[in-house]
């Protein structure tokens, strides 16, 4: 982690999930959800592996039937058959209680549930049914989430706050009742889980909402009113730029508040995109803030009429590409290479001051100037690139400073044969 000025971590109780843990001192957990059809056990398999693959720490899926249910042991043992130790949570609303009581093998190979406290039941069913699945909790020592959203509060509680606002001399807006009611919601539903007997190293809350204001004020009051991990996410954040913008406005501003113990960017993909572009930019999120590390990040210009080749621009891309393929070996087998900072520039305006800063960095010509790139390793001008083969050139270079500034990871006894 960066040296972040005035940055101070929330305390919260940390919540075991498989190997890792939710809070307390532990890094912020990234995390994403599949949006196959759970019934068919291949495809969510696939999926879960590949989020896993780019670096989702827990996945979460929808268990909604029967039929996902009853695949989601299957699941679990095929992620174990390729190796694939993720840990799953399932997403349960209105039949949860059902779901975990009549499939046992689903609960138990599942790492945590996530239950919506608005979508837990209706009337007088409402609790006994949450009860049931803290009870499944409770047995079978899983954590919960319990996971309020704006679109799925509980309106019995919002109309029973609605009216004791009412009541005030001073009443409350509504936007700011409703708030209060999501916070409200998810401390009641801990509060009864406790009282059921679950603890509360066994509880992360979230509150979810699709403004940024809205979020941040949300769990502005729920990070003061209680000592829970809180699961961080902005729901329904959309599509493309909009989606990426504000959740990094709304996350940003409230993990450098200390606020989030494990984060979700909820982006919709594209028709028929990458689903594990959201593990992506919640990586991104927190590199940039400085609060993880998980692969190097190539500084770039952003070019201008200084030059009008889109040489550096490729590059850039070429060499990012590069280093987040290479990573899931170097992660392996290069201890601390995802502190590595690089920089491919556009001319010589900010070209070999930004390359000077990064531990390898190349300016390339900018219109006019001569042919040539000079290449910077820490902060000193080590040779100069000319001609076609300057990308390949550059990687050489790339790859050889890795293999000398990053410890090797000790051999495993299948590789010392
Ligand atoms: S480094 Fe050069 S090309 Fe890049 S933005 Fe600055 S002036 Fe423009």
């Amino acid at each position: 982690m960066l040296d972040i000025p005035n940055y101070q971590r929330r305390k919260s109780v940390g919540v075991k999930i498989g190997n890792l843990v939710i809070g307390g001192e532990h890094p912020i957990i990234i995390q994403s959800m599949t949006n196959t059809d759970t019934a068919d056990a291949t495809a969510t398999a696939n999926q879960v592996q590949q989020l896993a693959a780019a670096g989702s720490e827990i996945v979460r899926v929808t268990v909604d039937t029967e039929a996902a249910a009853a695949q989601i042991p299957k699941i679990r043992e095929m992620l174990d058959a390729v190796g694939c130790k993720v840990p799953l949570v399932g997403d349960f609303h209105y039949n949860g209680h059902t779901l975990l009581t009549k499939y046992p093998g689903c609960a138990q190979a599942l790492a945590k549930f996530r239950i919506n406290p608005g979508n837990v039941g209706f009337g007088r069913k409402k609790d006994s049914q949450f009860a049931t699945m803290i009870k499944v909790a409770i047995e079978l020592d899983k954590p919960v989430r319990i996971g309020v959203n704006w679109g799925s509060l509980d309106p019995a509680l919002v109309t029973e706050m609605m009216d004791s606002n009412a009541k005030l001399e001073k009443p409350k807006d509504a936007a700011t009742v409703t708030r209060d009611a999501l916070v409200s919601s998810a401390l009641r539903s801990a509060a009864t889980a406790e009282d059921l007997g679950l603890n509360n190293d066994k509880i992360v809350i979230s509150c979810k909402v699709s403004g940024v204001q809205d979020l941040i004020a949300v769990y502005s009051d729920l990070a003061a009113r209680c000592d829970y991990a809180l699961h961080l996410g902005l729901t329904e954040a959309g599509m493309g730029s909009k989606g990426i913008v504000s959740s990094t406005a709304a996350m940003g501003y409230l993990l450098q508040q200390g606020i989030g113990d494990t984060i979700r960017v909820s982006l919709t993909p594209e028709p028929g995109g990458d689903r594990t572009r959201e593990v992506v930019v919640a990586q991104e999120i927190l590199q940039t803030i400085g609060l993880r590390s998980f692969t190097p990040l190539v500084i770039a210009c952003p070019g201008c009429g200084r030059t009008t080749s889109t040489v550096f621009q490729e590059l850039a891309e070429e060499i990012q590409t590069y280093v987040r393929t290479q990573m899931p070996i170097w992660r392996e087998t290069h201890q601390g290479v995802e502190e590595l900072s690089l920089a491919v520039m556009g001319c010589v305006v900010n070209g070999p001051g930004e390359s000077k800063h990064a531990n390898i960095g190349i300016s390339l010509p900018g219109t006019g100037e001569a042919p040539a790139a000079p290449v910077f390793i820490d902060g000193k001008k080590v040779t100069t690139l000319r001609g076609d083969n300057i990308a390949s050139e550059f990687k050489v270079l790339l790859h050889n400073y890795v293999n000398e500034n990053y410890a090797l990871a000790p051999k495993t006894n299948e590789q010392r044969g």
